[in-house]
C-alpha cells in the first residue's frame, strides 16, 4: 500500500495509516533500508514505461523500434528523441521514463588498449572525472575484447526488470541518484529482522520499535495526545520505546531471567535502534530470534496493562515466551533448536581436484583479496594461492575474479579435472545459467564460460561457508597484507 493508493480510498484511511505505521515515504524504503517494502504506484507505472524504452534499446531492429526511430529520431539516437509535436500517447509515455533509463544503462564503451587489454588509463582520467574513472577502472575488462553492449546497471546480471527499474525511479523521485549508493549503518539490523525465524507479527513490531512508531505515550504525545504520560508498570513518568523494552524495571527483571548474552545498558536508552544493531553485533542469530520474541511478549505485556489491566510476572512471561519460541522453531526450523547441522568439506571422486574458492572484498578500500585451494580425493593438500585484487566495486566481481584466478591456476598446473567450489551462491547460479549476463561483469563471465567449456571435466558447485574456511582464510590474508603468493607441496600455515 503506497501512498498514492492510501488517498485514493479516502482521506480518513490516510490520516488513520500515518498515525499508527508512520511516514508512507518509509514504508515505501526497501526493507533491507529499514522500511515496508510497499510499491509507490506512479513510480511503479514509470519503471513498466521503461522497460518499452528498454526494448527500443536493446533491439534496435525490432519492427517497433524502427517505426519509432523513423518517427521520432531519424538522424539521433533514442537518447536525443524529442516529443515533436502530436507525439503519440505511447511514445509520450516512453519519453517520460527517459530519466529512469539514463541512470540505469551502461554502454561497455571501447576504452580498452587493445595491445594490453588493460583500460587505456590516459583516455579515461582525460574524459571523465576523477570519481568516475574510478569506478571504470574498476569494471573488469575480458582479455578477449568483446563488442560494446548495453547493460543494466541496477540488475546484478544486468538484465532489466521492472523492480529494478522501480528503484531507479524511486531515487531519482527522492533525489537519491548517486552511485556507489549511500551505507546504512543499520542494514545489519535491518536484515536480521526480516530474516529472523519468528512469527510476522513479531518481525513487525520489533521492525517497528526500531523505527520508533510503536504507540508508547511519548510517541502518541506528538500525535495530539494530552492523557497520561507514565509507564504503566513502573512510576518511570515518561513511557517511550526504550523505557518500555529495556530500561523498564519489568524488562529488566525478564532479561535477567533468560539466559541471553545481553546485558541491560548502564544508562537509559535513548536510541533503541543503536541499541539493537549492537544487540545484533554481539549475539548469534537464534539468540536475537529469542531475544525479538521477549521484545514482543514486553510489549504485549504492556498492552495487556493499559486494556485489562492484567500485567503478568517477568518470571512467566520468561517460562511462556521459551515455550512459545521452542514450539515455532519446531514447527518451522528443518533443526530441532540447538542442534545445528554443520556441513564439513568433503572429498572430491577419485583422480578429480576440488578447488575452493573465495573473495573478500573492502567496501572502503574498494579492494578485494581472492584465496583457492587445491586438494586430491584423500583431502591432501596439492596447491593453494592468494592474489590481491585493486579497484573492486562490489563483493560479486572480487568472488568471479577469484573463480577466474583459480581456473587459470588450474590450468597452468595441467589439472583437468577440477570441481571448483564457491560459497558465493549467486557466482554458481551465474556461471552454470545459460542465458546471456549483460552486467559489467558480464565479459568475465563469457570468459569463465569459455574455459569451462574447454575443459569438459571441470564443474563449479555450491558449498555452505563453513566447509569454504581455507579459502577464506586465504582471500582475508590477501586482502589485509596486500600480498600476493602461491603455494606447491607444503600448505600455507
Ligand atoms: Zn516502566
Amino acid at each position: 500500500m503506497c501512498y498514492n493508493c492510501v488517498r485514493s480510498f479516502g482521506g480518513v484511511t490516510l490520516i488513520h495509516r500515518k498515525r499508527y505505521i508512520g511516514s508512507l515515504g518509509r514504508d515505501c524504503t526497501p526493507k533491507n533500508e529499514g522500511g515496508m517494502g510497499f510499491k509507490d504506484l506512479h513510480l511503479f507505472n514509470l519503471a513498466m514505461l521503461a522497460k518499452q524504452g528498454w526494448m527500443i534499446l536493446k533491439n534496435p531492429t525490432s519492427l517497433i523500434a524502427q517505426i519509432y526511430k523513423a518517427l521520432y529520431f531519424p538522424e539521433g539516437s533514442f537518447w536525443d528523441a524529442e516529443l515533436r509535436q502530436q507525439p503519440s500517447f505511447p511514445w509520450r509515455s516512453i519519453v517520460e521514463a527517459h530519466s529512469v533509463l539514463q541512470v540505469g544503462t551502461r554502454w561497455m564503451v571501447e576504452l580498452i588498449d587493445h595491445e594490453t587489454t588493460a583500460w587505456n588509463d590516459r583516455l579515461i582520467d582525460e574524459l571523465f572525472s576523477p570519481s568516475e574513472a574510478l569506478l571504470i577502472k574498476s569494471i573488469p575488462i575480458s582479455s578477449h575484447l568483446p563488442r560494446d553492449k548495453v547493460a543494466w546497471h541496477p540488475h546484478k546480471r544486468g538484465i532489466f526488470t521492472t523492480n529494478s527499474a522501480y528503484y531507479v525511479a524511486r531515487d531519482i523521485a527522492y533525489n537519491r541518484v548517486n552511485y556507489p549508493p549511500p551505507v546504512d549503518e543499520f542494514q545489519t539490523l535491518w536484515k536480521t529482522i526480516w530474516k529472523a525465524e519468528v512469527p510476522k507479527k513479531v518481525a513487525v513490531g520489533v521492525w517497528r520499535a526500531c523505527q520508533n512508531i510503536l504507540p508508547t505515550r511519548e510517541t502518541l504525545l506528538t500525535k495530539g495526545y494530552e492523557g497520561e504520560t507514565g509507564c504503566l508498570l513502573c512510576d518511570c513518568p515518561l513511557e517511550s520505546v526504550g523505557h518500555v523494552l529495556v530500561d523498564c524495571q519489568i524488562a529488566r527483571a525478564l532479561l535477567g531471567e533468560v539466559s541471553l548474552q545481553i546485558t541491560c545498558p548502564v544508562t537509559p536508552v535513548f536510541i533503541f535502534k543503536e541499541w539493537m544493531l549492537e544487540c545484533v553485533n554481539r549475539v548469534s542469530l537464534e539468540q536475537f530470534e529469542k531475544f525479538m520474541m521477549f521484545l514482543w511478549a514486553l510489549w504485549t505485556n504492556r498492552n495487556a496493562a493499559l486494556w485489562e489491566e492484567k500485567p503478568r510476572l517477568p518470571a512467566d512471561i520468561a517460562i511462556a515466551t521459551v515455550g512459545w519460541f521452542n514450539q515455532y522453531k519446531l514447527v518451522h526450523a528443518s533443526s530441532i533448536p540447538g542442534v545445528k547441522v554443520i556441513q564439513r568439506w568433503t572429498s572430491p571422486a577419485k583422480r578429480v581436484l576440488k578447488c575452493n574458492i573465495d573473495g573478500s572484498y573492502s567496501y572502503h578500500q574498494r579492494k578485494g583479496g581472492v584465496g583457492c585451494v587445491l586438494r586430491d580425493h584423500k583431502g591432501d593438500f596439492r596447491a593453494a594461492l592468494m592474489k590481491m585484487v585493486h579497484n573492486a566495486n562490489s563483493a560479486f566481481q572480487v568472488e568471479l575474479l577469484a573463480l577466474k584466478t583459480a581456473v587459470q591456476f588450474a590450468i597452468s598446473l595441467h589439472h583437468e579435472q577440477v570441481q571448483f567450489e564457491s560459497d558465493c551462491l549467486q557466482l554458481v547460479q551465474t556461471i552454470n545459467a545459460e542465458d546471456e549476463d549483460a552486467s559489467i561483469c558480464g565479459h568475465v563471465v563469457d570468459e569463465v564460460r569459455a574455459m569451462f567449456s574447454n575443459y569438459p571435466m571441470f564443474s563449479l558447485t555450491h558449498v555452505k561457508c563453513q566447509a569454504n574456511n581455507v579459502s577464506h582464510n586465504l582471500a582475508c590474508a590477501a586482502l589485509h597484507s596486500e600480498l600476493s603468493h602461491s603455494w606447491f607441496l607444503y600448505a600455507p600455515c
